[in-house]
């Protein structure tokens, strides 16, 4: 989300503790109605016809209105509903409602709520505002029932590739047709205008492993009747969390076609042997009163204050309430459905601190038993207090106490590049020094280890996780300053190429520690946002990546390209226990500021190298270092990375070139 991309100051930890005292009346209440676990809420069509179960235990009526068009018509019938089991009601007819729309109403303190699509909508119409009946068996495209998601040992082998899907594909120099739209990445050949592979050539060519789109749900703020408008939002205002976002199809009004758009995109990913992640953000809703859980079940799904108003956890003017058994459910089950129904192969946490860790944990455990290889992480922050008590928030500083979740590191992030929301504050990757340990603390992936010293961390100061598995790497995503815009204002003075430097060795830092190296699109190409911070909902021309620049910066490209062949040809850099890193991984004592040295020893995790030298040169001035004599291979020197190496050398003291990384290899 944007805004909150940074660790809690204790002051706000504390309002935390003191608001959890305050358990009012309203709370109790809610948590005394019964819960629907059931899967089949709101529709299921079956042999015997079609079949409605709204959850809404405090409504005194309820009814189902069903139309003939996704908008502007009048209804064609209504259907009275009964009081069913465990806070539902129910309504059937006998005939399969195939192509019809509806909405749920219901009776709520003597007053009927507006219409609602309900919260379990899978499909929808226009801008979401009433829910489809259709075919599922319609919206499956040619093999995908043996479609999957790629192979992987543990989510240490994933490279995470985070693009939105105009960003990717609208500029007018991608070569792409469906500019915006999920089918983008279903071309294949697309080629820039000066002629370099775009779109999915462009993924594969890169080789990150998977995909993490931006929320790609239905949400609310980009109007799905006016397409040519070309309006931009990243997404984070969720409508319907179970239907593709329909400004991404090609056709909105037909609620089939979003859906076998989005799997078309899926299986293209799946067929180049990447995976798909999925943004999802379930801690609020874009609404407030007039939200589709408002008009469900009002205030159920919510946290309040103390007076009765919504708490904002989010920054967005609500948070839900995970800690209520049906809002569990519902999260749980909403996921289980993404990855049953269109095969997603990961799912990302926006603001998960909102969210509590038994929820979380629930979570993962039942996305494993749907499919082993299905990984979760999230932001482990907040973006303001919450009555959730500390302790059960799923925060970076609580993902021991969860189970196959991983958090992202703002503690690599801020210490490599400098400070998110302080746009001219520089890192170790550009010259400031005092970030040594907390870059340490990046590369073991805030695992113990005996040679770092948490008490000189920046953002934490403990070893937060117990394994490696963990913790996201990275140095920028979607939110805050692009990394190109971030070197551009906190460089100011340098030239281009010793920014794209910083670059190069900012990313040789994420992608050589320990824990899941993670990169926002377009920055292998020095991509930027035009020096704009929050550009949630900033025009294409802000936003969009120009792929002519893909020729312009083809050094940095390459330098990438041998970044991810690097780390996926060496478990060395994948290791999966807290153990392992601690016994592999020794840092050298070296004198001065911005310079790390360290060695990956003993042929970690099965990698056929022997011993790894790792040398970062943070600082504007070349420094030497001493390298035990040996046979060495020289992988990155000066700027320059190739994972299969680019000559020998026999160690000793060595240059290590202004803001670079030296890396050598020895197999005996
Ligand atoms: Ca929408």
């Amino acid at each position: 989300m944007n805004l909150c991309t940074g660790t809690l100051i204790s002051g706000a930890l504390l309002c935390g503790a003191m608001a959890l005292n305050a358990e009012n009346s309203m709370e109790s209440s809610y948590a005394s109605l019964p819960a629907y676990a059931g899967e089949d809420l709101e529709l299921t069509v079956n042999n015997s016809g079609t079949h409605f179960r709204l959850w809404s235990p405090q409504a005194t009526a309820a009814r189902v209105i069903i139309y003939d068009t996704d908008r502007n018509t009048a209804p064609t019938a209504q259907l009275n509903m009964t009081r069913g089991l465990q806070g539902t009601w129910t309504a059937s007819v006998a005939d399969k409602l195939y192509g019809k729309f509806y909405t749920f109403q219901i009776q709520h303190n003597g007053k009927w709520l507006d219409e609602t699509p309900g919260v379990w909508a899978k499909a929808v119409g226009t801008n979401g505002r009433r829910a489809a009946i259709i075919d599922f068996a319609t919206t499956n495209p040619n093999g995908w029932e043996n479609d999957k998601g790629p192979k992987i040992g543990s989510i240490a082998d994933v490279i995470i590739y985070e693009m939105h899907h105009r960003d990717f594909s609208v500029h007018t120099t991608s070569g792409i047709v469906n500019k915006g739209k999920f089918l983008a990445l279903t071309e294949q050949g697309t080629r820039s205008s000066l002629g370099d592979k775009t779109g999915i050539d462009h993924l594969k060519e890169l080789g990150i492993t998977h995909v993490h789109i931006l929320p790609s749900y239905d949400y609310n703020s980009v109007d799905e009747s006016q397409l040519p408008s070309n309006k931009y939002n990243w997404g984070y205002d969720p409508y319907n969390y179970n239907a593709p976002e329909g400004s991404y199809s090609t056709n909105p009004s037909n609620p089939a076609t979003r859906i076998l758009e989005m799997k078309q995109m899926i299986k293209a990913l799946h067929d180049a042997g990447i995976g798909v992640i999925m943004d999802v953000v379930y801690n609020h809703t874009a609404n407030n009163d007039d939200s589709n859980f408002s008009l469900t079940a009002p205030g159920y799904y919510y946290r309040y204050r103390q007076d009765g108003s919504y708490s904002d956890a989010s920054g967005c003017g609500n948070e839900t309430a995970s800690e209520h058994e049906q809002m569990r459910n519902y999260i749980v089950n909403s996921v289980k459905y993404w990855a049953e129904e269109y095969h997603i192969d990961g799912f990302r946490f926006d603001l998960m601190a909102i969210h509590d860790t038994e929820t979380m944990n629930k979570v993962a455990k039942t996305l494993k038993e749907v499919n082993p290889q299905i990984f979760v992480y999230g932001e482990g922050w907040t973006c303001g207090d919450s009555p959730l008590p500390v302790e059960h928030r799923a925060l970076k500083e609580n993902v021991a106490k969860m189970e196959g979740i991983a958090v992202f590191s703002d503690d690599l992030r801020d210490a490599v590049k400098g400070h998110y929301s302080n746009a001219a504050d520089r890192g170790f990757a550009t010259g400031k020094p005092g970030n040594e340990e907390t870059v340490k603390i990046g590369i073991v992936a805030s695992t113990a280890h005996p040679q770092v010293d948490y008490s000189k961390g920046n953002n934490s100061k403990f070893a937060y996780a117990s394994a490696p598995t963990q913790i996201i790497n990275y140095v920028s995503c979607h939110d805050d300053f692009s990394l190109t815009d971030k070197l551009h204002i906190s460089m100011e003075g340098s030239s281009e190429d010793e920014m794209m430097r910083a670059a190069r060795l900012a990313q040789t830092i994420v992608f050589t520690s320990q824990g899941t190296p993670f990169m926002f699109a377009g920055e292998e190409i020095f991509r930027d946002k035009k020096g704009i911070h929050n550009t949630y909902n900033r025009p294409d021309s802000v936003n969009a990546i120009d792929w002519t620049l893909k020729n312009k910066n083809a050094e940095q490209f390459n330098y990438y390209c041998e970044l991810t062949k690097l780390r996926k040809a060496h478990p060395a850099f994948r290791m999966t226990t807290a153990e392992a890193i601690a016994k592999h991984i020794v840092f050298d004592k070296v004198e001065g500021d911005n310079l790390i040295s360290y060695s990956i020893k003993d042929n970690a995790n099965g990698d056929e190298w022997k011993e790894i030298k790792l040398v970062f040169n943070g600082s504007t001035d070349a420094r030497e270092v001493k390298i035990k004599k040996g046979e060495w291979t020289i992988i990155a020197q000066d700027g320059q990375l190739k994972a299969d190496g680019m000559g020998t050398t026999k160690g000793g003291k060595m240059t290590i070139a202004p803001t670079s990384a030296l890396i050598l290899a020895r197999v005996k």
